[in-house]
């Protein structure tokens, strides 16, 4: 199996920790983020483990197509018709606290530009 041992989101992936999932598919999970930023704020991760999206482009990047079409049923399953963000930390300068690779889903109000 892929999971990583002590990887937080190979233990949601796993239904070891448990999480609000939105959706699924054979390869990847959506669920909400524990500390939402919006209205809408689901993460899509691959179901194996991958630290960034770096790692996920270089080994496999299908997959990485698989993520977003995840993510854009994300948005039409909470009716985000009128606009949102899909967003992805790389890396330390950028923020990314865990690292399992995922994409952020944001909507449900206006988001400014550019992040900080
Ligand atoms: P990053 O900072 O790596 O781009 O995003 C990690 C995200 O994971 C954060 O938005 C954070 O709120 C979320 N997160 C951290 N721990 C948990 C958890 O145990 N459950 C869920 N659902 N989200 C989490
Ligand atoms: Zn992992």
């Amino acid at each position: 199996m892929s999971a990583v041992q002590d990887c937080l989101f190979c233990k949601i992936s796993a239904g070891v920790i448990p999480a609000d999932v939105v959706l699924e598919s054979d390869s990847a999970i959506a669920f909400r983020d524990i500390d939402p930023k919006a209205p809408t704020h689901v993460l899509v991760i691959p179901k194996k483990h991958f630290a960034d999206v770096t790692d996920l482009m270089s080994n496999d990047p299908d997959l990485a197509s698989e993520l977003l079409t995840l993510a854009t049923k994300v948005a039409e399953h909470e009716g985000l018709a009128s606009g949102y963000r899909i967003v992805t930390n790389n890396g330390e300068d950028a923020g990314q606290s865990v690292a399992h690779v995922h994409f952020h889903v944001l909507g449900g109000r206006s988001l400014s530009w550019p992040p900080g």
